[in-house]
C-alpha cells in the first residue's frame, strides 16, 4: 500500500512512481504542497499515472517533472528516481538547447508540438553516453486560461532507428557490392573480348580439345590457316591420322599415338615442343607443336591445349647458319656474315672476327648500322643492299688496325627473302708482305741508280728507317782501323757520318764471336759518338744485324726506336734482307770502282805501249826495206826471211793501229772524215786489200754490190777498215777452200753490208760478247788462227756506231758459218 503522508493520496494506485510521489517533500518545491496543487495538475497526474503509454508532465514555471511508470522505464537508471519532482532544466541539461524552444512554444500558448525520431545523447549511470531516438509531443495543460504545464507523450524509437540505420548501412554496402560486381563483370566481359581478340590474332595456331570426347572446343583462325583447312575437324582426336597428315622425315605417316595432342591425352603430361613435318597441300612444312593437359579444380583431366607454329623458314635459316658457321670456322683469317633482307645480321662468325676482339653476339640480331661508326654506315648499308639486289661486291677496308678484303654476294632462298653473304679475309699480313716486297723493290731500284757505295747505304738506310718508323737507321763498318757509321736520322731527315764508340764495337764483336745472330737491345745508349740531335734521347731500343762477308762480320745494320717498342720477326727479316742486299750492292759498286780504275790504267798502259812500239816499228820497217834492196840479200833464203819480217811488221802495225784506234775511241779522240760516197767503192777497196789472204787460203769470194750506186754519209777509209776487218776474220775463221760472200742489201732508209762465210761459226753464248774488246771465241777459234788480240770486232762496232750505224752477227753454231752485218743510214740523192 502506498503511504501518502505528503497529501498525494488523491492519486490512487500501486504504480511504482506513487512511492516517489509520496516521498517527495513537495512543500519545499516551487509548486508547494499537493493540497494546494491545482485540480488541472492533479487530474493530469491521475491521467498519466494510469496510462501504459510513456507520459510525463512539466508543471509550473520551473517545469517540475512528473512521469508515469512507462516513462520512468525509459529514463537512464541514475535518473529514474531523482528526476521525479526535479525542474526540467536540471533533468535534461544536455538536451535543453534542443527542447527549450519547443517547450517555450507550447508554454506560450501557441499550441502543441510533435517531434518524430528526435535523437538524444544521454549519460548513463556508468558514465557512458548512449544515443537514443524519441518520438514525442508537447501539449499544453491549461490552468484556467493560462498554460500551467505541459503534457509529454512519448515513445522511444531507438530500436527502430538503430534497425533503420543498420538497414541503411546494409543497403549501402549491398549497393556497393552490386556496383563492384557490375564492374568486375564489365571487366571480365572486356577481358574476354580482349582474350578472343588475342587468340584470334595469335601468330600461332591454337586448338582446345575436350576430354574425354576428343572434340574441338575452340580453335583460332591461325590454326586452320597453318593446317591448310577452312575448319578443323570437330572430332579432333578420333581417327586423327585420317584428319591430319604429319609425316616423318623418311615420308612415313604419323601413327595416331605419335601426335602430341593424343600423347598429352594419354599421358596427362606436357608434350613438346616437337618439330613435325606436315604435308599441307603440295608443300611440306615444319610445325613446332606443344600440347598441354588442363585439369579441373578437382584435379581431373579436362582439356588438352595444343599450340603450334610454322617454323619451316626458321629451321632452314638454322640449317643455313650451321652450314655457314662450319664454313666460317674453316676460313683461315676469315669471317662470314649473313644478313637478312631487313639488313640484320643473321650470322657473324670466323677466326678473323675473334682477332679483332669481337664475337658473334656483337653482330647477330643487330642492324648493320649498329655495328659501325657513322662514317662507315652509308657504305656498309649500300654494300649489303647491292648484295641483296644480286650485285657482287668487293671492298677492302680497315677495322681495329687490321685490313680486310670482303667479297659479297646474294644467297637466294626458296622459302623466304634472300640473304646477303659477305666473306671477309684478313689481308693485313698479305698487305704487310706486299708493302715489304714493294719496299725491297723500291730500295733495289733506288740503289741500282746509285753511283757510289755510300749513296747505296744511305738510300737503303733512309727507306728502311722510314718504313719501320725508326728514330735512326744506318750501317756501321765494324772492321778496320776506324769503325765508322753512315746513318739516316728521322728527326733531322739527314744523314750523319761519324765514328762508332769503341766500347760498343768491342761488345758487338764479342757477341758475334760466338754466333752472328741479330742483337736486340732495350733502352741502350747510342752506338755513335756524339748525339743524334739536340734534345734527342741518348738511349734507344736497337736492332743490330750483322753483315757477313765470307763468314766473318764486316759491318752491321743498326735501327733504333724510342724505347718501349718491340721488333717483330718480320721487322728483323726485312731489315736483314735490306741490310745484306744494300751491303752486297755497295760492295759490288766498290769492286766496279776498283775494276774501272784498273781498266783505266790498262787502257793508259796499252795506249802508251802502242805509242812506244810505233817508233821502233817505223825504224824496223825502214831497215827491212833497205835490207831487201841490198845486193847481198838477193839470196832466196834471205829474201824469204825479209818477206816474213815485212808480213809480221804489217801485222804488228795493224795491231798497234787497232790499239791506238780503240784508245782514241774510248777517249773520244778519233776524228772521222765524213763525206758522201758510194759504199760500193769502199767495199771494193777492202776486197782488194784482203784478196792476197783470201787466195792464200784458197777461199772463193763472191761480191754482190748491184749496179746502182749506194750513197752513205760516212768516213770512207774507216768503212774500208770495217769491211776489211770482217773479210779478214772471214778468211781467218774459215777453213781452206771456204766460200765467202760480200753483199749489199738496200732498204728504204738503210743499207746493209753482209759478210758471210761457211767457216767455223760462232756458239750462241759467244755471240752476246763477241763485239767486246779482247773477247775471242776460245773454244772454236783454234790457237793456230790467232794472229789478233780480239780488238777487230770491237773496233768494227765502235766505228759503225760513230758513223750512225750498227753491227750484228748471226751464226747457226759451231761449223755452220757466220754472217756479219753492218747497217748504215742510206742517203737518197736528188
Ligand atoms: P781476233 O780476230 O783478233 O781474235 P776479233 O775482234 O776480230 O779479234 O774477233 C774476235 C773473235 O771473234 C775471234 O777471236 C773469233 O773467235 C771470233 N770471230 C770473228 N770473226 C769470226 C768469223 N767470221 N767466224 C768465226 N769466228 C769469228
Amino acid at each position: 500500500m502506498p503511504i501518502h503522508q505528503n497529501g498525494t493520496s488523491f492519486i490512487p494506485g500501486t504504480h511504482r512512481v506513487n512511492a516517489l510521489l509520496s516521498f517527495v517533500d513537495w512543500a519545499c518545491t516551487p509548486i508547494g504542497s499537493p493540497e494546494n496543487w491545482p485540480s488541472e495538475l492533479k487530474n493530469a497526474l491521475s491521467l498519466i499515472l494510469n496510462t501504459h503509454q510513456p507520459m510525463a508532465i512539466w508543471w509550473g514555471k520551473e517545469l517540475i517533472h512528473f512521469y508515469n511508470d512507462a516513462y520512468r522505464d525509459l529514463l537512464p537508471a541514475s535518473q529514474r528516481d531523482t528526476a521525479f519532482g526535479s525542474p526540467g532544466r536540471t533533468v535534461y541539461s544536455e538536451a535543453w538547447d534542443l527542447i527549450q524552444p519547443q517547450i517555450d512554444f507550447v508554454s506560450s500558448g501557441q499550441g502543441s508540438t510533435w517531434h518524430e525520431n528526435q535523437k538524444f545523447t544521454t549519460l548513463e549511470s556508468d558514465s557512458t553516453t548512449v544515443e537514443r531516438w524519441w518520438t514525442y509531443g508537447y501539449s499544453p495543460i491549461y490552468a484556467g486560461t493560462c498554460v500551467g504545464g505541459i503534457l509529454v507523450v512519448c515513445t522511444e524509437t531507438t530500436k527502430e532507428q538503430l534497425a533503420r540505420i543498420e538497414s541503411d548501412k546494409l543497403t549501402h554496402s549491398l549497393a556497393q557490392e552490386v556496383a563492384r560486381r557490375t564492374l568486375v563483370e564489365t571487366q571480365l566481359r572486356a577481358e574476354r573480348v580482349r582474350l578472343d581478340a588475342v587468340l584470334d590474332t595469335l601468330p600461332a595456331g591454337l586448338a582446345i580439345v575436350g576430354y574425354p570426347e576428343g572434340t574441338i572446343l575452340y580453335q583460332n583462325p591461325k590454326a586452320s590457316e597453318l593446317l591448310g583447312m577452312n575448319r578443323l575437324p570437330t572430332n579432333a582426336v578420333q581417327d586423327i591420322e585420317k584428319n591430319y597428315t604429319a609425316i616423318h622425315p623418311d615420308g612415313r605417316p604419323y601413327e595416331a599415338d605419335e601426335y602430341p595432342s593424343v600423347m598429352a591425352f594419354q599421358t596427362g603430361r606436357h608434350i613438346g615442343p616437337v618439330d613435325m613435318l606436315y604435308q599441307r597441300g603440295d608443300e611440306r612444312i615444319v610445325l613446332s607443336v606443344r600440347s598441354s593437359p588442363v585439369y579441373d579444380p578437382q584435379g581431373r583431366l579436362d582439356q588438352v591445349v595444343t599450340i603450334f607454329d610454322e617454323v619451316t623458314h626458321t629451321r632452314e635459316v638454322e640449317k643455313d647458319k650451321l652450314l655457314y658457321r662450319a664454313i666460317a670456322s674453316h676460313i683461315p683469317h676469315g669471317a662470314v656474315f649473313l644478313v637478312d633482307s631487313d639488313l640484320r645480321y643473321v650470322l657473324a662468325d670466323g677466326p678473323a672476327l675473334r682477332n679483332t676482339g669481337l664475337d658473334s653476339m656483337d653482330f647477330e640480331g643487330r642492324h648493320v648500322s649498329e655495328v659501325v661508326g657513322p662514317s662507315d654506315r652509308p657504305i656498309l648499308i649500300a654494300d649489303y643492299e647491292a648484295m641483296l639486289r644480286g650485285e657482287p661486291v668487293y671492298r677492302e677496308h680497315a677495322t681495329s688496325g687490321r685490313h680486310f678484303a670482303t667479297y659479297g654476294t646474294c644467297i637466294p632462298r626458296p622459302n623466304g627473302p634472300h640473304f646477303a653473304l659477305a666473306v671477309s679475309y684478313d689481308i693485313t699480313d698479305r698487305l704487310q708482305r706486299e708493302a715489304r716486297l714493294q719496299l725491297l723493290d723500291t730500295i733495289a731500284r733506288a740503289t741500282n741508280n746509285a753511283a757510289t757505295e755510300t749513296e747505296v747505304l744511305f738510300q737503303a738506310a733512309h727507306m728502311l728507317g722510314s718504313f719501320l718508323d725508326a728514330a735512326f737507321c744506318g750501317f756501321a763498318v765494324v772492321r778496320g782501323p776506324r769503325p765508322t757509321y753512315h746513318a739516316w736520322v728521322r728527326h733531322s731527315q739527314q744523314v750523319l757520318t761519324g765514328s762508332l764508340r769503341s766500347a760498343w764495337v768491342e761488345s758487338v764483336l764479342a757477341e758475334w764471336g760466338h754466333s752472328a745472330q741479330p742483337v736486340l737491345l732495350r733502352n741502350e745508349e747510342l752506338p755513335f759518338e756524339g748525339l743524334l740531335g739536340p734534345g734527342l734521347p741518348r738511349r734507344f731500343s736497337q736492332l743490330i744485324l750483322p753483315i757477313l762477308i765470307e763468314g766473318s762480320v764486316v759491318a752491321c745494320l743498326i735501327i733504333g726506336r724510342q724505347d718501349g717498342t718491340v721488333w717483330s720477326v718480320d721487322d728483323v727479316s726485312l731489315a736483314s734482307q735490306v741490310g745484306d742486299g744494300a751491303w752486297a750492292k755497295a760492295d759490288r759498286l766498290r769492286l766496279i770502282g776498283q775494276l774501272r780504275q784498273m781498266d783505266l790504267k790498262k787502257d793508259r798502259f796499252l795506249a802508251t805501249l802502242a805509242h812506244e812500239i810505233r817508233n821502233p816499228l817505223g825504224a824496223i820497217a825502214t831497215g827491212t826495206n833497205l835490207l831487201s834492196l841490198l845486193p847481198s840479200t838477193r839470196d832466196a833464203a834471205v829474201q824469204r826471211a825479209v818477206e816474213r819480217i815485212k808480213r809480221q811488221l804489217d801485222l804488228l802495225r795493224r795491231l798497234v793501229d787497232d790499239l791506238t784506234d780503240i784508245s782514241r775511241i774510248k777517249h773520244g779522240k778519233i776524228h772521222l772524215q765524213i763525206e758522201r760516197f758510194d759504199l760500193r767503192e769502199a767495199i771494193e777497196q777492202a776486197v782488194d786489200m784482203q784478196r792476197p789472204l783470201l787466195s792464200k787460203r784458197d777461199h772463193s769470194l763472191e761480191v754482190v754490190l748491184g749496179t746502182e750506186p749506194c750513197y752513205v754519209h760516212a768516213d770512207k777509209d774507216r768503212m774500208v777498215q770495217v769491211v776489211g776487218n770482217l773479210l779478214n776474220n772471214a778468211a781467218k775463221y774459215t777453213p781452206q777452200f771456204g766460200a765467202i760472200t760480200v753483199e749489199i742489201e738496200r732498204h728504204e732508209s738503210a743499207v746493209a753490208i753482209h759478210v758471210k762465210d761457211n767457216g767455223i761459226g760462232i756458239e750462241p753464248e759467244a755471240i752476246r760478247s763477241i763485239f767486246e774488246i779482247f773477247v775471242q771465241d776460245d773454244y772454236h777459234a783454234p790457237a793456230m788462227h790467232r794472229d789478233g788480240l780480239g780488238i777487230g770486232l770491237a773496233l768494227v762496232k765502235h766505228l759503225a756506231q760513230l758513223q750512225g750505224g750498227e753491227v750484228a752477227v748471226t751464226s747457226a753454231g759451231h761449223g755452220k758459218g757466220s754472217c756479219f752485218t753492218v747497217r748504215l743510214p742510206l742517203v737518197h740523192v736528188g
